[in-house]
């Protein structure tokens, strides 16, 4: 793994007593309760331990899936306190609210080296207005519960939101050690990479990765297309694609893609068979077919094994790698295939691999694979995108000033 960059050191000595608020990415799967890939939660550990440990009086804020700006009890992070306190070792109090009543006896109660989670920070509408007002309202709120803010929730840097850039212009502010690290290793993809560079791309948010195309097209040598990202390539060049995921209004995009990469010498591989199957999910009618020969009634649901196998021949001589969103629909056996290929071709890459996104990350895991025979994996996903479309993160800019 990419070494972990700790706090400022004198930041970290102005914080015994003092309340830090810390804006964390918590933001993990559920099934009902029960967590069940709590890599987030892992990569938070380290600042709020570092912040507890010099003394701090340590106040997380995060959010859980997308609420409509009120409390919702499907998305407590209740069970994320219970975890994050298993993890630490130590008790996590839990306050009921974000900035009422609750918060306010929570913060106070907190003794020096203490943890506390606030409730979902999306449970209240300001969070996320686009009224700057509305936003800077809450923010207020947010900001009175604390003497200080770190930012460690890398996968929201990229969002205008008040618990991660509002806050920070109200607040003392350093960058957490997470989004140190994530800024770090994303630089290392944009600035003079090692050759050869592979860009893997797959998922099923088509639109939003098609942009990341564009600015990596002009930096890396070979562009690997898996994930129902392969369809709308695959139908650019005129082939039957069934019932899979399409996006009919990216066609001329993707073809603009495909003569520019022509221009710059830049390989686009997509997959030459294709594991198809009846409806979605139904893997008893799984097949592999040639990527020019998918049924019409069909979908396809992930790579074949030669594409497994082409994919991984390309990644075997790269220097840099970045890999985001999975091959197939990797939740079911019958289409993981693709992404375990990919994922095992990661582990042998000499030079720095680079898995981006929170179903990539989490398909590593369920896969079975060892999280340190990676070179990073990034907790966001969008955020990763947008930095490496080139696009500003408002979340780090503020830190800035
Ligand atoms: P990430 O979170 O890594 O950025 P995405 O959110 O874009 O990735 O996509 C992840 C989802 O894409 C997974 O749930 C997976 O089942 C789905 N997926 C992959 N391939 C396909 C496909 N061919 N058709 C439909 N969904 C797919
Ligand atoms: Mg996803």
């Amino acid at each position: 793994m990419t070494d972990f960059n700790g706090l400022a050191p004198e930041f970290l000595q102005s914080v015994r007593g003092k309340r830090v608020l810390v804006r964390s990415d918590l933001n993990v799967p559920l099934d009902g309760s029960r967590i069940t890939d709590d890599g987030r939660i892992r990569a938070s550990v380290p600042t709020i331990r570092a912040l507890a440990d010099a003394g701090a009086r340590v106040v997380v804020t995060a959010h859980l899936g997308r609420p409509k700006g009120e409390p919702d009890p499907a998305y407590s992070l209740a069970p994320v306190a219970a975890r994050l306190g298993e993890l630490l070792g130590a008790t996590v109090a839990f306050a009921t609210d974000t900035v009422g009543a609750s918060a306010q006896e929570t913060v106070a109660g907190l003794g020096d080296g203490e943890v506390a989670l606030l409730e979902n920070v999306r449970f209240n509408a300001g969070e996320t207005s686009k009224d700057d007002a509305e936003r800077g309202a809450f923010a207020d709120q947010l900001a009175g519960l604390a003497d200080a803010f770190v930012s460690d929730g890398f996968g929201v840097v990229h969002r205008k939101q008040a618990s991660v850039y509002d806050v920070a212009q109200r607040l003392p502010h350093a960058m957490g050690g997470l989004v140190a690290t994530e800024v770090e290793v994303l630089r290392r993809l944009t600035v003079d990479p090692e050759r050869p560079y592979v860009v893997v791309l797959g998922g099923s948010k088509v639109s939003d990765k098609l942009g990341v195309i564009d600015n990596l097209l002009g930096k890396a040598d070979k562009l690997l297309i898996g994930g129902g990202m392969v369809f709308t390539f695959l139908k650019a060049d005129g082939l039957e694609v069934g019932k899979s995921l399409l996006e009919d209004d990216q066609l001329d995009t993707v073809r603009a893609y495909q003569a520019r990469a022509k221009e710059l010498g830049v390989e686009i591989v997509l997959p030459t068979d294709i594991v198809v199957a009846d409806s979605f999910g139904d893997e008893a009618s799984a097949r592999v077919v040639a990527a020019d020969a998918i049924p019409a009634d069909s979908l396809g649901l992930d790579i074949g094994p030669e594409s497994g196998a082409a994919f991984a021949a390309a990644l075997a001589d790269a220097r840099t790698v970045f890999w985001n969103g999975p091959m197939g629909v990797f939740e079911q056996s019958a289409f993981a295939e693709g992404t375990r290929a990919v994922a095992e071709a990661l582990t042998k890459v000499d030079g720095l691999s680079v898995v981006g996104g929170g179903d990539s990350a989490a398909a590593v895991r369920t896969l079975g694979f060892d999280e340190a025979a990676f070179g990073h994996i990034s907790t966001g996903g969008g955020a990763s995108l947008e930095y490496l479309e080139g696009k500003e993160l408002p979340g780090i800019t503020v830190l800035e000033d």
